[in-house]
């Protein structure tokens, strides 16, 4: 019988939400197991972080510089690297940090900084290694990993969900929250892969799953602007858990200066 295929999970700066996803997709995961042999998942058991992989997921940023040292080990250790989650994608929301003082940020917040070592920035894994897949959402869902390992088992690249939340919500019919209560939600630029959890809910999308395609974040910020929100606030549902993405980045920093004036 051919072997098995062997996938690691790995853990970087984040809060292990995502791995958490992985454990939580319960039955499916052993169906899982029955494809794929797990050798690295800490959280879940196994434990041998160097051992060479057909698939490494990978969960949260760069953030400190022994981080930097294993990103390297592990891209080369594997024959197709998967990012999950919003901190692997985009920096996460301790990408925060890239746009202030870090330093007196580490200063102000421990007892003792000179024990803490970390980088300045919060970057993504595509900042240092080649990413040949990327899952996104904060956490991202099981069913996305379960879809993207068995494509990639098949030797089928997964597809690529870029389309809007408001898409999703058209599909199951939801009553559009920003249009019926005022709600400021960012469904318009966010990509889908939840299935417009909050949205179904009746609340609003606050951009877990990170820019969509084609989006006109500029207009969103205007349209939610007018729903009376407090000075500032438009612009910190761009500059939140993906303030990394270019397209959140650069239209959140837009969305504050029109704020100002
Ligand atoms: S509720 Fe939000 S995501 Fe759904 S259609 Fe309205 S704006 Fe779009
Ligand atoms: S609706 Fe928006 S905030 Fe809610 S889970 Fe989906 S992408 Fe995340």
């Amino acid at each position: 019988m051919a072997a098995k295929p062997k996938v690691a999970v790995h853990k970087f700066s984040s809060c292990d939400g995502c791995q958490l996803a992985f454990l939580n997709m319960g039955e499916n995961l052993l169906k899982l197991a029955e494809l794929v042999d797990i050798v690295h998942f800490a959280e879940a058991g196994p434990v041998d972080e160097d051992m060479p992989v057909d698939i490494a997921f990978v969960e949260g940023s760069v953030a400190t510089p022994h981080d930097q040292q294993r990103i390297a080990r592990i891209r080369s250790n594997s024959r197709l690297l998967i990012s999950m989650g919003a901190c692997a994608t985009t920096g996460g929301i301790q990408a925060l940090r890239n746009m202030t003082d870090a330093k007196a940020w580490v200063k102000d917040i421990y007892a003792k900084p000179e024990y803490i070592s970390s980088l300045d920035t919060s970057t993504p894994i595509s900042h240092y290694v080649k990413v040949d897949f990327e899952l996104w959402g904060c956490p991202v869902s099981g069913w996305q990993m379960t879809q993207a390992v068995r494509s990639l088992l098949f030797g089928a690249t997964p597809e690529v969900m870029n389309e809007k939340v408001c898409q999703e919500c058209k599909r199951q019919q939801n009553v559009c929250v920003l249009v019926t209560k005022g709600e400021p939600c960012m469904g318009p630029i966010t990509r889908t892969g939840c299935g417009a959890m909050c949205p179904s809910m009746g609340r609003a999308c606050y951009t877990c799953y990170g820019p969509a395609e084609n989006t006109n974040a500029r207009s969103l910020c205007h349209r939610i602007d007018g729903l009376g929100l407090m000075t500032g606030e438009a612009a910190r549902r761009f500059l939140f858990i993906n303030s990394g993405a270019t397209d959140f980045h650069i239209a959140g920093l837009e969305c504050a200066k029109d704020d100002s004036k």
